[in-house]
């Protein structure tokens, strides 16, 4: 198995009235030449969540942290009028809960991340270090994405025994 440490949060970037089943996400993806769909689990409106790549091996969702990380998609991410917003449903926010909760499992030193806040992490970066967050999130003037159009770092802090919001209190304690 690989050594996981990044969990990131993604959206497909579709609008809340428009369908984007896991099967058309899959096959944009090999479309654009990839071996499989660039996601480890994509959740559609239904919450159902689907399998795609298999987690030991590499995904395609993050450029430059695709190595240590696990990518999770979740369907929607714009509002009818095409703006960014948090358009996951009930049934996503449980099964995306449920997910994070089975993976901190199995991979407990991880930190969970939008995709937005990930663009700031220095490529090869030491997960002990934070300092790219600014108070325990990333800052909206540098992003460059919205992805995944909620906030992923406060939202699962609860999850991670270690996590960046706690990183940030040790930080300040400290001075
Ligand atoms: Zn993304």
């Amino acid at each position: 198995m690989r050594t996981i440490t990044l969990i990131v949060l993604h959206c497909s970037a579709t609008r809340t009235t428009q369908r984007y089943t896991f099967r058309q996400c899959r096959e944009d993806h090999r479309k654009r030449g990839w071996k499989d769909i660039g996601y480890h689990f994509y959740i559609s409106r239904d919450g159902q969540v689907h399998e795609g790549r298999p987690l030991w091996q590499e995904g395609a969702h993050c450029c430059g942290h695709n190595k240590h990380s696990v990518g999770i998609c979740y369907e929607g991410g714009l509002d009818a009028t095409g703006e960014p917003a948090d358009t996951r449903t009930a049934a996503q926010r449980q099964s995306l809960r449920a997910l994070l909760e089975r993976l901190m499992g199995m991979f407990p030193s991880a930190i969970i991340l939008g995709h937005r806040d990930i663009l700031q992490v220095p490529s090869g970066h030491d997960p002990e270090d934070l300092s790219f967050l600014k108070n325990g999130h990333s800052n909206p003037a540098t992003w460059t994405k919205h992805c995944p159009c909620f906030d992923a770092v406060l939202e699962y802090e609860d999850l991670e025994p270690e996590g960046l919001l706690k990183g940030k209190e040790k930080e300040e304690g400290r001075m």
